[in-house]
């Protein structure tokens, strides 16, 4: 086990801002997540359970808590009635259990190939990409209370799936997910490229990838122009991918914004018919509202591939990350009437602050 006092938690993160944590816990074993809980129950200090960092924006404060980060990353795979049944250690590298699932011509994950962060924070985060979403493949998840140490088995229905969120992701959830159990089946083109071809991803769907490693190969290529793809060496990358949710409207609204948008540019509004109305693309109402790719914002910034993704363009602070996205918050209203929500946990010095944006009225 390791432990840091007052240790920065910037560098455990993609976006690469914020201050310390006032304790920092590595654990490499159930029993010693166990003692690291209970060090911090006893010491009366909240607990933060950070993943790959991909998806968390630590303020310039700090955290007046312990930070524990899981080390336990085992994976053991079982085939039964002609599917693959998975099991996978909170904190082993998501992508690593994607590149075993195509390598052994597997589907039920493929699309996700590329998402940073462990597998604990896929499944808190409900990651999706290309149509596919990792509850689709879930069986359970193997949780501890962090207070009582009760450990539970939470199946779909705890797990409340819903667009990028989970029961889990409410900052009040006191549960910590110790392993997750997925389900996936051979891979089979025709649904893949159907699937491909509902959401919109063209580029997926005309490769027709003959086998689950092929697919892999062409949502990883896609996902690099993107800058989607994590690498310390671009800048571009230094986000957390999306920072907003795609904002889901009803029909009606949807056909006004649409109708607004003809007028105005001649062209249909990207949309896409989702549960509960239609999803509109964040990324396209941030560009029509002014900020294009590459706009710059103190030492925050729009990546210069993307302009859903905020990039720290080195040396942000958590408040230059804050204030952009409140600037484009506030410009996406005025132009649209659509508030955008962030996806991003937001580690505030007694825990997640949600919301943590100033509203726009
Ligand atoms: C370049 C880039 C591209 C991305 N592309 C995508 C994409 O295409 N689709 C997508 O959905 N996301 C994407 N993301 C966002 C991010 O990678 C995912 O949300 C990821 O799954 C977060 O996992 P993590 O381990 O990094 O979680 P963290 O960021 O460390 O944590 C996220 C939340 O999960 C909680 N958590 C983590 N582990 C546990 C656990 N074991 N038990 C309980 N709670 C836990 C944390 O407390 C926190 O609330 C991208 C990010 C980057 C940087």
């Amino acid at each position: 086990m390791r432990i840091e006092e007052n240790h920065g938690l910037a560098q455990h993160t993609t976006l690469g801002v914020g201050g310390k944590a006032r304790r920092y816990v590595e654990v490499e074993t159930a029993g010693e997540l166990v003692d690291a809980l209970k060090g911090a129950h006893e010491a009366h200090l909240p607990v933060f359970i950070l993943g790959g960092g991909s998806n968390v924006l630590v303020g310039d404060e700090g955290f007046e808590g312990v930070v524990i980060r899981l080390g336990m990353k085992g994976m053991t795979w079982e085939s039964r009635e002609g599917s693959e049944i998975v099991r996978v250690d909170a904190g082993a590298k998501f992508d690593d259990v994607v590149a075993e699932s195509c390598r052994r011509g597997l589907a039920g994950i493929e699309s996700l190939s590329g998402i940073p962060g462990s597998a604990g924070g896929a499944l808190v985060q409900n990651i999706g990409a290309y149509g596919q979403e990792i509850s689709e493949c879930f069986v359970s998840a193997r949780v501890i209370h962090r207070e009582t140490l009760e450990e539970a088995e939470f199946g779909r229905e705890a797990m409340a799936f819903g667009y990028r969120h989970t029961a889990l992701k409410s900052a009040n959830s006191p549960w910590v997910v110790t392993s997750l159990t997925l389900r996936l089946v051979p891979y089979d083109m025709q649904t893949a490229v159907k699937r491909c071809e509902a959401h919109g991803f063209k580029r997926l769907a005309v490769n027709r990838p003959r086998c689950a490693e092929a697919l892999r190969e062409v949502v990883l290529e896609t996902r690099r122009s993107k800058g989607m793809v994590y690498d310390e060496k671009d800048v571009n990358t230094h986000s957390v991918g999306s920072f907003f949710v795609n904002p889901v409207v009803s029909e009606k609204d949807a056909q006004r914004h649409n109708a607004a948008n003809i007028l105005r540019n001649q062209k249909p509004m990207p949309s896409y018919p989702c549960e509960g109305g239609v999803k509109l693309s964040a990324a396209w109402l941030i560009e029509q509202s002014g900020f294009s790719r590459g706009f710059l914002h103190r030492g925050a910034g729009l990546s210069a591939l993307h302009s859903l993704a905020i990039i720290n363009r080195g040396g942000a602070t958590s408040a230059d990350v804050v204030s952009l996205a409140e600037e484009i918050v506030r410009g996406v209203y005025k132009y649209f009437r659509i508030e955008l929500c962030p996806e991003v946990v937001y580690l505030g010095p007694r825990g997640v602050v949600e919301p943590f944006l100033k509203p726009v009225q």
